[in-house]
């Protein structure tokens, strides 16, 4: 494999780099570089701006907005983005829901939805997990029975991030109860705004809301709504499910927020001396960069062998181990902070860094990491099945 960039590929990173840095509106990336939460607005703003350019989906058919792009070109544009403090398009459009519409949705579905999914005209949410039915996908119970030229959904799904700002649902159902699980699913869309559809926060351990419970009490959706075909929706959840797992090792980020604690680090000893003369944290900083480097090579390796735009088996490490680095540097945070960690609660004028006060929620929120996007036990077990050969 060939470390080098091309010198094509090179001057691809310097456009993005100049892209992300320039065109993207200095607040959003302010927001990301402290690791504030980003609003609604600042959301839609920074994605618009990128579909502006034509690089919000590059990952979709051209037809539809994509781009030609080789993998390797498609991981510099997610690794510059996030180097520069700019947040990934919203997965639940870009690289979710979208993808499954072109790759299986009908022409009328293509054309209603995709061009207001790419410029995130309309807010996705995703509807998968249900209580009882998160990793055991399967077994979700929420059903949809069809009446003339209508589903009527029923049930619950929850975990649902940012459903607070969704538009619109894209849900697995069950439309056949009689066969073997995964063949009795269908995949639907639905409008939130319809009646007998209650969302409901969940409050979580950094005090923060971004994820919810959904309710459908005889919520009634046209079968135009159907993506595919009817309790064909397992296929459809499965090619998704591959593309977001994809996406979950932020290396970017990771890098950006490793550098951000060695140079708070150091002035952060007592009487402003530098943290990094301890061996200790010396040595915990360069392991991690040392695994982060490993991890970076290992993404590259995977981009250089993915064919034909397929998920490679291989995601499950990214995601497994992206999400163990991420959550070691948010912990390496609170530990640099020290006491000015528990300054959480400090308002804009306080003497403590926003740095440190942001670290805590930070490190609590992202224990979430290791859950989404399947679980990394579960990772585990599809490493040793599928990679390792390790059937047991
Ligand atoms: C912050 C957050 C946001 C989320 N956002 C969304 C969303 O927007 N939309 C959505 O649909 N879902 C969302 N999810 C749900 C997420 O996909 C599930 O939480 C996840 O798949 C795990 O399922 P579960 O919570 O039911 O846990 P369970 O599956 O009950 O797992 C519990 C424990 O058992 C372990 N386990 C389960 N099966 C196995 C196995 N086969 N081998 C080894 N260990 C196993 C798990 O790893 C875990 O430790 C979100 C979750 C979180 C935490």
């Amino acid at each position: 494999m060939k470390l080098q960039l091309s010198e094509e590929d090179a001057a691809f990173r310097e456009e993005m780099r100049t892209f992300f840095t320039t065109q993207i509106p200095q607040d959003i990336r302010d927001t990301v570089t402290a690791r504030r939460e980003l609003s609604k607005d600042q959301i839609v703003r920074s994605m618009q701006a990128m579909n502006a350019a034509g690089i919000a989906v590059p990952n979709w058919p051209v037809e539809w907005g994509g781009k030609d792009w080789t993998p390797l070109q498609r991981h510099i544009w997610h690794e510059e983005m996030q180097l520069a403090g700019v947040m990934p398009p919203l997965a639940f459009n870009a690289s979710m829901v979208g993808p499954v519409i072109a790759a299986f949705g009908s022409q009328e579905l293509k054309e209603r939805f995709l061009p207001k999914t790419a410029n995130l005209d309309i807010w996705w949410s995703q509807g998968f997990s249900e209580p009882d039915a998160g990793s055991d996908l399967a077994s979700l119970r929420t059903t949809a029975v069809r009446e003339g030229d209508e589903y009527v959904v029923n049930g619950q799904k929850t975990w649902t991030t940012l459903g607070q700002y969704g538009d619109w649902i894209f849900t697995l159902v069950r439309t056949d109860p009689t066969v073997k699980k995964q063949a009795g699913i269908s995949f639907l869309l639905i409008d939130m705004t319809s009646p007998g559809l209650t969302v409901r926060p969940i409050e979580l351990i950094d005090g923060g809301h971004e994820v919810n419970e959904v309710f459908f009490d005889n919520v009634r959706v046209p079968v135009e709504n159907l993506v595919g075909e009817e309790n064909k929706g397992w296929d459809y959840a499965k090619f998704l499910l591959g593309n977001e797992r994809v996406g979950v090792a932020p290396v970017g980020s990771t890098k950006r927020t490793l550098a951000q604690a060695k140079e708070y680090a150091k002035t952060a000893g007592a009487g402003g001396t530098s943290l990094l003369d301890d061996p200790l944290l010396a040595a915990q900083i360069a392991e991690l960069e040392n695994d982060l480097l490993a991890l970076e090579l290992t993404a590259l390796r995977v981009v250089a062998n993915s064919a034909d735009g397929k998920p490679h088996p291989a995601s499950s490490v990214l995601k497994l181990q992206g999400t163990v680095l991420q959550q070691a540097v948010t912990e390496l945070w609170v530990d640099i902070a020290g006491p000015n960690a528990l300054a959480t609660g400090a308002g804009e004028g306080s003497d403590v860094p926003e740095l440190a006060r942001t670290a805590t929620p930070n490190y609590l929120n992202y224990r979430k990491a290791s859950i989404y996007g399947g679980s990394n036990e579960v990772q585990r077990q599809i490493i040793a099945g599928t990679i390792l050969g390790l059937r047991g």
